[in-house]
């Protein structure tokens, strides 16, 4: 049985007229479960639509009840964690164990929110001048539009619509066609919560959507993540025409291992950071960088035993610890990277390549793959995998490892495993990348920080949730007062000063 998905228009599943669609597979089986619509314009147009006379009665709710609604979102999330999660499992390929923790990550920023009413608290200074007072407000900024990548079906959405909502703009989401069904799940539990009609939208589609969402005069600002090709076209059309965009890209994490680091805790750390989600993560490490050939050494025999541990299976079979790659595509490019760094001279420690998994023949399945001697000038150094390789570099010392992670296009997260705490301070003071752990292998920011790199992997001035969601989803008014109390100054045509 397959299913066919709809939109998500105006508080009720729509059907799509349009006559292109996409397929949606199993990965775990390599099996077709269903069919996406990818959306006209028209039906864009007609989300944007709904969204747009939402909006001013939206806005017109006090946070405080706006609160309420996503309070009760949050309730209605944390009672069908286990729903949500199969069904990223099922689109995705994830084990279900990390779907469950995607979704509670996202249900984070869903609590963050429920804040609402003393995030969007102004400041006020009374007396600026002589019986003028100056406040100041935040105010939302209308329709907004979410574009969501194929990894984080559940979370990154949750990352950006309970916020915007919250802040009192109206939301169209398009999320990615390899899994779209958790988008209208969510939806529908906006309902219940209580979200009225046209707050929250989704449209499923290819190109042709997001372009039209990105053209859409009523659009005010577009939050997007994925992969760094598109997420700068992205900010490029987006800003061409006056909207904010935040548009978060595609990464090299790279993991710092001193001489003095605690071995087999940073390789139970790498293990987990590189192979889970089988590296389907933005913030996965990809690149273990070894400061001197002994630690180089000592790490790979450390690793080398713990990966080959891994167990390679379908999501749902709660022994698997790593799933398929989500597409028959992501899976050919994924062997075809470790096909490259053989041919560039990598010594490929373990290869997954040939797994062959009885009774799921078809699925998307890559075993782990462990490269030692990556060069910064290979390709499977320079570009991002995005699936279960990692890749050790041997550095000299200290300050070229440094270098190497400032020098990568990317600039979303890195770590130091070290004991040495002046070290760790100078790597974090001055590493050129947005988030930073210490003997942390995946820095990913709690709901109330802020989440978002630097260089290539972020377009825009703000990264994602915390204070600065607030900020990305709210313009700043600042009201200066005066009420006539029968004192007058008389016509003064001198630039207002304090005296
Ligand atoms: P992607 O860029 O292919 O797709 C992301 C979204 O853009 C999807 O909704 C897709 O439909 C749309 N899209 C794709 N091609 C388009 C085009 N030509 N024109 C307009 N829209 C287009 O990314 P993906 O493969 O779904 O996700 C993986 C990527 O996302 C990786 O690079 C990963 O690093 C990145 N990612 C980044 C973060 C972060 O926070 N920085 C988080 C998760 C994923």
């Amino acid at each position: 049985m397959t299913y066919t998905l709809s939109h998500w228009i105006n508080g009720t599943e729509t059907l799509s007229n349009s006559k292109r669609s996409g397929d949606i597979y199993n990965p775990a089986t390599g099996e077709k479960i269903g069919k996406v619509p990818f959306a006209e314009q028209s039906e864009v147009n007609e989300a944007v639509a709904a969204a747009s006379k939402a909006w001013p009665s939206w806005a017109a709710v006090p946070p405080a009840r706006r609160a309420r609604v996503i309070f009760k979102f949050k309730e209605l999330v944390e009672a069908n964690t286990g729903k949500i999660a199969e069904l990223v499992t099922q689109e995705h390929g994830k084990v279900l164990s990390d779907a469950v923790g995607s979704v509670t990550r996202g249900l984070e920023v869903v609590e963050f929110a429920c804040g609402i009413p003393s995030l969007l608290k102004g400041d006020f200074t009374e007396e600026v001048g002589t019986g003028i007072d100056s406040f100041s407000t935040r105010q939302p900024l209308g329709v907004v539009a979410g574009i969501t990548p194929f990894n984080f079906p559940a979370m990154v959405p949750m990352w950006m619509f309970p916020l915007a909502i919250a802040c009192g703009n109206t939301f169209v989401l398009k999320p990615s066609e390899k899994d779209p069904s958790t988008a209208n799940f969510l939806a529908n539990l906006m309902k219940q919560a209580g979200c009225p009609d046209g707050v929250f939208n989704v449209v499923h589609g290819d190109k042709v959507a997001v372009d039209s969402l990105i053209d859409h005069p009523e659009i005010a600002a577009i939050s997007f993540v994925g992969s760094t090709p598109i997420a700068e076209y992205i900010y490029t059309r987006g800003t061409s025409t006056g909207k904010r965009i935040q548009a978060l890209g595609g990464a090299k994490n790279h993991a710092v291992i001193m001489p003095d680091a605690d071995l087999d805790m940073t390789s139970d750390a790498l293990v987990g950071a590189a192979y889970g989600s089988a590296g389907e993560r933005c913030m996965a490490v990809s690149v273990a960088v070894a400061v001197g050939d002994k630690v180089g050494d000592a790490l790979i025999e450390s690793l080398k035993p713990k990966i080959e541990q891994i167990k390679v299976g379908p999501g749902n079979d709660e022994d698997s610890e790593m799933g398929p790659l989500v597409t028959a595509e992501h899976l050919k490019k994924v062997k075809g990277y470790v096909d490259n760094g053989v041919d560039e001279g990598a010594k490929l420690v373990l290869d997954g390549r040939n797994l062959n998994l009885q009774g799921y023949e078809n699925g998307y399945y890559i075993g782990p793959c462990l490269f030692d001697r990556v060069t910064p000038e290979m390709k499977i150094y320079k570009e991002e995998i995005f699936g279960p390789v990692l890749s050790i570099v041997r550095a000299p010392d200290y300050d070229t490892a440094v270098k190497m992670v400032n020098q990568h296009e990317f600039g979303n997260g890195t770590a130091i495993f070290t004991r040495d705490g002046d070290a760790a301070r100078d790597f974090a003071n001055n590493i050129n990348i947005g988030m930073v752990g210490v003997n942390v292998p995946i820095p990913v920011p709690v709901a109330y920080h802020s989440f978002g790199g630097w260089k290539r992997s972020l377009f825009g001035d703000h990264h994602m949730h915390g204070e600065e969601g607030i900020r990305f989803f709210t313009k700043l008014k600042t009201i200066t007062s005066r009420w006539p109390t029968g004192i007058r100054s008389g016509v003064d045509l001198s630039f207002p000063m304090m005296s």
